[in-house]
């Protein structure tokens, strides 16, 4: 392979990362990751990639992971895993390398099918090394301590182990939560596929004042309302050079549970509210069910308890903190939700938090289902385009797309921190959708 001139790698980096999907959310994402990695690994993936496998000791043992499309409630699911695992198994096997493929059980008889289609040589285990090359399975368990166990013990069955190679395949959160698109809009969404939620602490750090818009929540929350977590919000700040117990402004943008979690973290802080969010948070409403499941009341009871050592500033509406930040009802989503408008290097961010949980959610004027208020939460989308210095300028609450569109502050911070006062990555590769989708749904 080295007698291949470069472009030949070129070009195969350019077809290996063609995106099929007609998914706009997710369009774009490849070309992201793969310039990172490119930036990180220098040559052509693929030439990287057939050197390593041509290096490898003769006979070892390849994993390959994959799925073979989402459950039943996600009938649109991808299919690119079991015909991906086909073809490099025939690649793999002919270079004389066994490979054992590993997934959920529930998946492999459709990876094994595409496998049996293609005249793969399977076998029930893995065949000794004077027999022809083959392929087995390896049914996977859900878990993380299942997981880790299985792994150690494929490794001590198998010696001659070389490389895991693994298709990207959504997959429920270690809490065996789907978040699927249908979740993310009122009207549901007619082409349902996998749409996880990412949750967000923000920062707006100046010469002589930092302020923190929102304080996330901690593991324990994490475990009761089965979410993955990732690390305390602490942390990612004092990796911003923010201490908490320093800070002395808190926003925030309303009580749910994920964005007023660990105050306790900021003993020094005043925290900015909304007066509408309090009342709503303590009143009436509060009886419904459906309206407070997205309150931890200990949260509540806490910030009360800040009002009375004076560490709540209340606000009404629109209102200036400082030169540069003001804050802005808009409701809707909560009686008293707030969003946040910072003015950066770049102009005029917003940082929306759940006035729209995605971008799909303002781009589309598409409501999120947890709402108190439809109108209020529609005629909030506009009100962000009002604010902010261009829709390129606002940050919704929950979308994994903001740290896919953003650089991190430094390479150790990669899908820690991003840069939101820093114009986002242009995304260059194709994001036109089928006509038939436009407009009923451009992003799932
Ligand atoms: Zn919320
Ligand atoms: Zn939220």
């Amino acid at each position: 392979m080295d007698n291949q001139p470069l472009a030949f790698y070129e070009y195969l980096d350019q077809i290996v990362n063609l995106e099929l999907k007609a998914k706009r959310v997710l369009q774009g994402a490849t070309q992201i990751r793969y310039t990172a990695a490119r930036k990180l690994c220098g040559p052509p993936l693929s030439r990287i990639a057939a050197d390593l496998i041509l290096r490898l000791p003769p006979s070892s043992l390849i994993f390959i992971s994959t799925g073979a499309g989402n459950p039943t409630t996600l009938p649109k699911g991808e299919t690119d895993g079991p015909s991906g695992v086909a073809f490099l198994t025939r690649v793999l096997n002919a270079l004389s390398h066994p490979v054992c493929v590993v997934s959920e059980s529930h998946f492999l008889p459709a990876i094994m099918a595409s496998l049996a289609a293609v005249n793969i040589l399977i076998t029930k285990n893995s065949l000794g090394p004077h027999d022809p090359v083959s392929t087995f399975a390896s049914p996977f368990p859900l878990g993380p301590d299942e997981a880790d166990a299985h792994v150690r013990r494929l490794l001590d069955q198998h010696p001659n182990a070389s490389v895991a190679i693994f298709i990207e395949k959504p997959g429920p959160n270690t809490a065996g939560v789907f978040h699927s698109a249908s979740k993310n809009f009122l009207e549901g969404d007619p082409h349902d596929g996998l749409m996880p939620l990412d949750y967000f602490v923000w920062a707006a750090i100046g010469k002589h004042r930092t302020f923190v818009i929102d304080t996330g929540f901690n593991s324990e929350t994490a475990a009761q309302r089965k979410r993955e977590f990732l690390r305390c919000p602490s942390e990612g700040l004092k990796s911003l050079g923010v201490e908490p117990h320093k800070v002395r402004d808190v926003i925030l943008t309303h009580l749910h549970y994920d964005h007023v979690g660990n105050f306790d973290l900021f003993p020094n802080a005043i925290f900015h509210l909304q007066d509408r969010e309090m009342a709503y948070a303590t009143g009436r409403l509060m009886c419904h069910r459906r309206l407070r499941e997205a309150f931890d009341p200990e949260h509540i009871v806490g910030v009360v308890r800040q009002v009375y050592r004076d560490q709540v500033a209340f606000h009404d509406g629109d209102s200036e903190i400082v030169p540069g930040i003001s804050v802005h009802h808009i409701g809707g989503h909560t009686l008293g939700l707030q969003a946040v408008r910072v003015n950066t290097a770049r102009g005029w961010v917003v940082l929306a938090s759940d006035v729209s949980h995605f971008y799909a959610n303002f781009e589309q004027k598409r409501a999120f289902p947890n709402v108190v208020r439809v109108e209020e939460m529609l005629e909030g989308h506009l009100r962000l385009r009002q604010l902010a210095a261009s829709p390129k300028h606002i940050i919704p609450g929950h979308d994994p797309e903001v740290m896919r569109r953003y650089r991190p502050p430094s390479p150790e911070l990669i899908s820690v921190c991003v840069r939101l006062d820093v114009d986002p990555i242009e995304i260059t590769t194709e994001r036109e959708v089928p006509s038939e989708i436009v407009g009923a749904h451009q992003h799932s």
